[in-house]
């Protein structure tokens, strides 16, 4: 019995998600059309954004900037999602 070449490394620690979620179930990944449904780790309403827990940040106009820097343009119109009061 020979079992020393069967023992490969145990652990690979992979790295396919760098996100900080730490949800269950997972939220959705950075790069999945959903990735707005991640919970919120950071609210910054006064500065038009939040951080999302997949990485992704999102601003209030709809505007995103992915975790690997790739900016996706507000898809919402403004005018329909705001009604203002004057403050
Ligand atoms: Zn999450």
């Amino acid at each position: 019995m020979n079992t020393a070449s069967s023992r490969s490394t145990l652990t690979t620690p992979q790295r396919k998600n760098a996100s900080m979620c730490q949800h269950q179930p997972p939220c959705p990944s950075a790069d999945s059309a959903d990735r707005e449904a991640a919970h919120p780790v950071a609210l910054h309403p006064e500065q038009g954004w939040s951080l999302l827990c997949n990485g992704v940040l999102l601003f209030e106009d709809t505007g995103e900037l992915l975790p690997d820097g790739q900016i996706i343009a507000p898809h919402r119109p403004l005018a329909a999602s705001q009604v203002m009061k004057a403050a």
